[in-house]
């Protein structure tokens, strides 16, 4: 059976102090909870201290994004390698916040998958639509597209033994979660998309994902987990929505 997986993005939240005072709680816990897999994703400059803080845990550590060049002249930018040096193990891919914010297109988002996998990181691809283009009836179009463009890329093998995300936009951050119902709808389809070789991929739904909602979340017959991003800010909140992944 796949192993569920619950990931937090603290995004560019937080001091050292908080960061390292948050990973010791989760640490302190994670013997509870071994039936999950618990990764958490601080800022680049938060990653060592986490690493420390979370070291004798079985909480693997993550980036919340990945240069696609391997390395070179690429001012403010962190390649793959750098990533697996500070003992990451997962990166976050296609965010929508990194697609929004900062341009990032399918071609790139495929190019950080590709460069995220050469180096042994198993990237977290984010996939979701817009407010308008769900509107629009466009759901399982643009959601389809997304991950079409990173199997042109690498193929299909490797985007099955990645992490897909559904996160639809209008859900992050906004306090909005997709219904359970509108949430499977969008993994079965994922899940048809991979076909025989993805039965075994694990799909985490994200979108303002609290304790309150994960249990029908998670009692999805194609989610397998969650990513997690104001709501892993508290360890709390974080470890009771990675107790009803179980
Ligand atoms: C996210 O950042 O991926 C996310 C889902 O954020 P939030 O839970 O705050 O909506």
């Amino acid at each position: 059976m796949t192993k569920p997986l619950v990931a937090g993005n603290w995004k560019m939240h937080g001091n050292i102090e908080q960061a390292s005072s948050l990973a010791s709680q989760l640490a302190a816990n994670w013997n509870d909870l071994q039936a999950v897999e618990m990764v958490v994703f601080p800022p680049f400059v938060h990653l060592s201290t986490v690493k420390e803080a979370l070291a004798n845990s079985a909480v693997a550590l993550g980036a919340q994004n990945i240069s696609q060049h391997e390395g070179g002249a690429y001012t403010g930018e962190i390649s793959g390698a750098m990533l697996v040096e500070q003992g990451c193990q997962y990166v976050l891919v296609g965010h929508s916040e990194r697609r929004e914010l900062f341009g990032e297109n399918n071609v790139t988002v495929a190019e950080k998958f590709k460069a995220a996998q050469k180096v042994g990181l198993v990237p977290i691809l984010c996939v979701g639509e817009s407010l308008q283009e769900r509107r629009q009836g466009q759901t399982l179009a643009v959601v389809s597209s997304q991950i079409s463009a990173v199997i042109d890329c690498v193929g299909l093998r490797n985007v099955s033994r990645a992490v897909i995300a559904y996160e639809p936009v209008w859900a992050i951050g906004t306090g909005e979660v997709a219904s359970p119902q509108q949430a499977q709808q969008v993994h079965s389809a994922i899940r048809t998309q991979l076909g025989n070789i993805g039965a075994d991929t694990r799909l985490l739904y994200g979108g303002s994902v609290k304790s309150s909602s994960a249990v029908e979340l998670f009692a999805q017959p194609d989610i397998n987990g969650g990513l997690v991003g104001g709501a892993s800010l508290e360890a709390h909140e974080f470890l009771n929505i990675v107790k009803l992944a179980e």
